[in-house]
């Protein structure tokens, strides 16, 4: 079966390279942009919609402009799909998955996409050849299979440059223990399942949670230190510029890492749980959660961020896809955690979130709240997959 499969490897360009790199990441900012306010201009004064290939255009005649004349040395294939990537962001706005695309930042976005064309990028040895930067050091965990389609260079905000390749694969199925599971996402534990087991919740953020809020306290106390006073349009004047103030900059760096080590143990965790779930299982059901709709709670906002549940839901969703299993979801307006998974009995005092064990005033069962709604969970997606 053929499949697109993500890598994703550490790189050390050299010095040369860096300077190039930032001027890509510059480059399709700049592209990006443009067209944007190209697109914006086309609709004020004509009312209508600009083509992928309007943009294309544009991004060919800004390449022959003296005045552009650095965006000419530039990987031309990044330039496309900088275009590209506006173009989806205009689809998702059009069937409205997202709001309207915004201009990107000089800070925001260091990141850029090129496409293989003919052996363009490759991997020879511990190194990633890209079309204009050649050969750049890495660190090659594995090796891809199949072909390399494409490349996504970034470059985080710690200082660090990553190359993720998007490959296409024959992917042959790894198999599986046959196991039927369902597991009740939840902020004490990651996951309790059908059978009673308790994944418990890495919680690393809570461990680096007080560092954080210090370093980020001291952040902030270092930027009104630079306050000289307020203009009219309420922004700040400072004593002396941001970008000036190195020890700003250290301890925003410092802020960062913590970040990035919360996020890396995070995923850590995240990849452990889902491996084993597709090992041993055929199916496994899920509730689908209105993880947006539950984040603008605000109580429940940073557990549930902690916990990571849509990252790690699209984790088995591909791993399953490896091993053959099935992903059932069961809609969220389904009553898991109140009915009896014994007996059936409607038992609505379940529904405050307070009680985690009682007793089906019907059967007599005495259920583990979670345990109790995985259970009906598998139930009732069984139920769903044979109607
Ligand atoms: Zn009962």
């Amino acid at each position: 079966m053929i499949q697109h499969k993500g890598y994703k490897f550490r790189i050390y360009p050299n010095k040369v390279q860096t300077v190039i790199l930032s001027q890509f990441f510059g480059c399709c900012r700049f592209v990006y942009n443009r067209c944007l306010s190209y697109r914006k201009e086309v609709y004020a004064s004509e009312k209508r919609n600009t083509s992928q290939y309007e943009c294309m255009r544009l991004v060919t005649a800004l390449r022959h402009d003296p005045e552009f004349v650095w965006l000419a040395s530039c990987d031309s294939m990044a330039l496309q799909e900088a275009v590209k990537d506006l173009n989806k962001a205009f689809v998702n706005f059009f069937e409205k998955r997202s709001g309207y695309p915004k201009f990107y930042k000089k800070l925001s976005d260091q990141s850029y996409r090129t496409r293989n064309q003919s052996g363009g990028i490759r991997i020879e040895g511990n190194h990633i050849v890209l079309p204009k930067l050649g050969a750049i050091k890495a660190k090659i965990s594995r090796l891809p299979e199949g072909r390399i389609l494409n490349a996504a260079v970034s470059k985080t905000s710690t200082g660090k440059y990553f190359v993720s390749l998007c490959c296409e694969e024959n992917i042959v199925l790894k198999p599986n223990a046959g196991g039927r599971i369902a597991l009740d996402l939840g902020i004490k534990d990651l996951y309790v399942d059908s059978n009673g087991y308790k994944e418990p919740n890495p919680k690393h953020l809570a461990k680096y949670e007080k560092r954080l809020r210090r370093e980020q306290r001291s952040v902030s106390r270092m930027i009104e230190a630079n306050i000289a006073g307020y203009a009219k349009d309420r922004k700040p004047i400072w004593k002396r510029p941001l970008s000036e103030c190195s020890n700003i900059q250290k301890q925003k760096r410092k802020v960062a890492l913590i970040h990035e080590k919360i996020y890396n143990c995070r995923t850590d965790s995240l990849h452990k749980a889902s491996s084993k779930l597709v090992n041993e299982n055929q199916v496994i059901a899920l509730e689908t959660l209105n993880v947006k709709g539950m984040v603008r709670n605000h109580h429940l906002a940073k557990a549930i961020s902690d916990v990571s549940w849509s990252r790690f839901t699209t984790m088995l969703e591909y791993k399953a896809f490896e091993h053959g299993c099935t992903i059932l979801r069961v809609p969220t307006f389904y009553p898991s955690s109140q009915t009896c998974s014994s007996c059936g009995h409607k038992n609505p005092k379940v529904r405050d979130l307070k009680v985690r064990r009682w007793i089906c005033p019907e059967c007599g069962v005495v259920h583990d709240r979670d345990e109790n709604a995985a259970k009906n969970i598998l139930a009732e997606a069984l139920a769903m997959q044979t109607a």
